[in-house]
């Protein structure tokens, strides 16, 4: 039996994880016991419990309750209990998703122990290093055991890095996912009135941390939705962004986060989507709706072939057009990476 800590504490990792996590339940679970660890750097509802009932991912035993604060902070209290719990657990490895700082918090301290690490959706480079996301998926990388890749890019950018050993192209878990969606309109009608919207996501800090920058995005936004609904589930981060500098809503329908569910469903029914999220633009391309990324670089490039996503300050046209090829993998990234893992430590 295979002891493995996964620590996680943001949405997107909710997400990811209920790919592996549901697997491990349904078909592996004489082989390998997950423990859950929650930092709690996402802690309201919307934001964290509601994926773990809708996704059906095992309740955390440990819930850290870290959140708020300076990056160093965040990343100081996590590593202090992450040291306690791997203590009391000694696991075999552990586990962590993306690139946040419960992804590094969990990888420096399991490289500390001599546990071996498991990175899921690595190698991703914007080459943009002033990102705190971009530092702590570098650094994650080069402490990892075992690294899955969601692209044959991401596997090159591991190679430029001199990192070769333990590095698989699994596909992408949130591709597993997305295809596991059933679209359902019920939700989005109660919102829309059936009426073509806009969907937009902001909250990356770096675009929430300055209201010239924010409002320059937003504005521009509207400016290319041209009069059509833009609709908006609100990020906490944005959310004090937009009380901060009394942002005019003018035109944009602002609603609570989302269950992931919906979610899938209001991407594939948009006319567009404009976000700044890694993840979003990522299902966008997934569900075949073009896509306005408010980034100046991306970390999925695959995605601007064949115009289904630009960046939104590039002249680049934007193509509705079918994304024929899949560089995400064929949603299969869960069995890839489980087979993996057994073959690693068994
Ligand atoms: N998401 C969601 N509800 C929302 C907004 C996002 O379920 O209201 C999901 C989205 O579908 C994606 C993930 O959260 O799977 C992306 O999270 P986020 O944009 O917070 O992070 P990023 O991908 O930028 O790291």
């Amino acid at each position: 039996m295979i002891k493995i800590c996964t620590v996680l504490g943001a949405r997107p990792q909710f997400i990811k994880a209920a790919a592996i996590s549901k697997l491990i339940q349904n078909q592996y679970k004489s082989q390998i016991e997950e423990v859950m660890i929650h930092t709690g750097q996402h802690f309201d509802f919307n934001m964290s419990d509601i994926f773990f009932q809708e996704l059906q991912i095992p309740h955390p035993k440990y819930h850290l309750d870290v959140h708020g604060g300076s990056h160093a902070q965040m990343t100081s209290r996590m590593m202090m209990k992450l040291e306690e719990v791997f203590s009391n657990e000694s696991p075999n490895a552990v586990l962590v998703y993306g690139d946040t700082n419960s992804t590094l918090a969990g990888a420096l301290v399991a490289s500390q122990m001599n546990i071996p690490l498991i990175h899921i959706e690595a190698g991703l480079r914007s080459q943009n290093w002033k990102m705190p996301e971009e530092r702590n998926r570098v650094l994650t990388d080069h402490m990892s055991d075992l690294l899955f890749c969601p692209t044959q890019k991401a596997v090159d950018h591991l190679k430029n890095e001199g990192i070769s050993q333990g590095v698989f192209f699994s596909g992408d878990v949130m591709l597993d996912m997305a295809k596991q969606v059933e679209i359902k309109t019920e939700n989005i009608l109660k919102i829309t009135n059936g009426e073509p919207y806009v969907f937009m996501t902001i909250h990356r800090a770096e675009n929430c941390a300055n209201s010239k920058v924010f409002h320059e995005m937003i504005d521009w936004i509207k400016e290319v939705a041209q009069n059509r609904l833009i609709i908006w589930p609100i990020h906490p981060r944005s959310k004090q962004a937009i009380t901060q500098y009394q942002t005019d809503m003018t035109g944009i329908k602002l609603i609570e986060p989302l269950g992931y569910f919906d979610m899938i469903s209001f991407l594939y029914e948009a006319d567009l989507v404009c976000t700044d999220s890694g993840g979003v633009q990522k299902e966008a391309f997934f569900v075949n709706t073009p896509c306005i990324t408010m980034r100046s670089e991306t970390e999925w490039e695959e995605t601007l072939v064949g115009g289904m996503n630009r960046l939104w300050q590039s002249n680049l046209p934007l193509l509705n057009v079918q994304s024929t090829s899949h560089p995400f993998g064929n949603g299969e990234a869960s069995h890839e990476i489980i087979k993996e893992i057994l073959r690693y430590f068994v």
